[in-house]
């Protein structure tokens, strides 16, 4: 099939819930990913910050070769080797103690959400005064199932859905004011990204972060961190929150832990894991041997390949670049990020909109969030030289809009 016979066809099949670029891709390689004509594209989203080894890294590529042969899924009625293999290195790298492993980011969050509330009746039987609220933050994204979409800011991504789960308030952004004003005993859980993705990749002060642990510890409320986004390297630590030296009681990690392969995790304290269970939760896919391994060797690469340092290295050069671009283009207002979760905000939705599109005209992918937020979510292997390839197209394009800018006005004023 053809673009054009494939985009008929899920017009006419689909639910239409996505508005998709028209580009058809067939293959990739490295950070590059290749369309039907043999076009290659420098990926600089990398599936939405899943393909952390980008395209056909041999250590995914064999690994499912190697794990499909031998085994794919077999429920989580009996054993396997990978969920504990696997449990060993996400515990030792986010400084929790058990994990529950499901298949996406927004089963992650449920998850999280689930421990929170049944935790806190836990805490309610052995006498302590807590209760079933949540604080989430404005501009927070947590997923799109009931629980997760409830404690999403976004008004337009719940309101056709209501009424979604009850329970939840929405503190004003790095607000500390705000957030010691509507926490009570009533919470159950503070609800945080340490750096929003969704949200305009905007990180949280040092001190909005400290206030909400010892908040959270001064009732025995938990403080909950998305890390789906940020977390797994991309930052140049596994977890963003570490960046903080604030130790969540529990987190949610999905996006990048397979390299592609779908795969979710809740990690938490040995204190919270008390409240579950055999029976209380559970999923059908998740943890799967297949997805395990490759986790697994998701993990390795990014060790033996140093990939935590490059993506810092990276990244700071990265930023250097937009910052430069910020001085010679007043289109661009900031520039911020951590690692190769990286932002630059422009003054202008309509122009953020366009330039994706003129980017990709250029073989470039990127995307916009937040409306005026250019986000780069490259995978890990990312070099100097793409930075370099990306900094450039840039230039190139704010160049032409100011000239064409500067043209309109002209015109404007000739014409009165
Ligand atoms: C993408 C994302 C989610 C949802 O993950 P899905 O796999 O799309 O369900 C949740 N939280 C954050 C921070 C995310 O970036």
């Amino acid at each position: 099939m053809k673009l054009e016979e494939v985009r008929a066809a899920e017009a006419r099949l689909l639910l239409s819930t996505y508005d998709r670029s028209p580009i058809f891709f067939t293959g990739g390689e490295g950070v590059h990913l290749i369309d039907e004509r043999g076009e290659r594209y420098l990926d600089l989203l990398s599936g939405i910050g899943v393909n952390a080894l980008g395209y056909g890294h041999p250590a995914i590529v064999e690994t499912i070769a190697r794990q499909s042969r031998a085994l794919i899924h077999i429920s989580n009625l009996y054993y396997h080797q990978g969920q504990a293999e696997l449990a060993v290195r996400l515990t030792e790298r986010t400084g929790l103690e058990r994990v529950f492993f499901c298949n996406s980011g927004t089963e992650a969050w449920e998850g999280a959400l689930k421990l929170a509330r049944a935790y806190a009746g836990l805490r309610r039987s052995e006498g302590a005064k807590l209760g079933t609220k949540f604080l989430a933050l404005e501009q927070s994204f947590h997923g799109r199932t009931f629980g997760s979409v409830s404690t999403t800011y976004k008004e337009k991504y719940r309101e056709p859905f209501a009424p979604v789960v009850p329970g939840v308030d929405f503190v004003r952004f790095n607000d500390v004011a705000d957030l010691r004003a509507k926490f009570s005993s009533e919470v159950c859980a503070i609800l945080v990204e340490a750096i929003q993705g969704e949200g305009g990749v905007r990180p949280l002060t040092q001190e909005f972060f400290t206030e909400a642990r010892q908040l959270a510890d001064s009732t025995g409320a938990l403080l909950i961190a998305d890390e789906i986004q940020a977390g797994m390297g991309r930052t140049g630590k596994w977890c963003a929150y570490q960046h903080y030296g604030v130790q969540p009681d529990v987190t949610t990690l999905a996006k990048p832990l397979a390299g592609g392969i779908p795969l979710g995790a809740v990690l938490c304290s040995e204190e919270v894991a008390r409240v579950m269970h055999a029976g209380m939760h559970g999923t059908t896919f998740g943890g799967g041997p297949l997805a395990c391994a490759v986790a697994v060797a998701v993990i390795d690469a990014m060790e033996k390949e140093g990939l935590l340092a490059h993506a810092t290295q990276v990244g700071d050069y990265f930023q250097q670049r937009l910052r430069q671009l910020a001085a010679r283009h007043e289109a661009v207002i900031d520039v911020r990020g951590k690692g190769l979760m990286v932002a630059a905000e422009l003054d202008s939705a309509d122009l953020a909109k366009a330039m994706v599109g003129e980017m990709m005209k250029r073989n470039i992918l990127i995307n916009c969030t937040s409306d005026t937020v250019l986000r780069f979510l490259p995978p890990y292997i990312l070099e100097r030289e793409h930075v370099d390839t990306a900094i450039a197209a840039l230039d190139e394009i704010f160049t032409e809009h100011a000239a064409s800018a500067a043209a309109r006005s002209q015109g404007g004023h000739t014409h009165g």
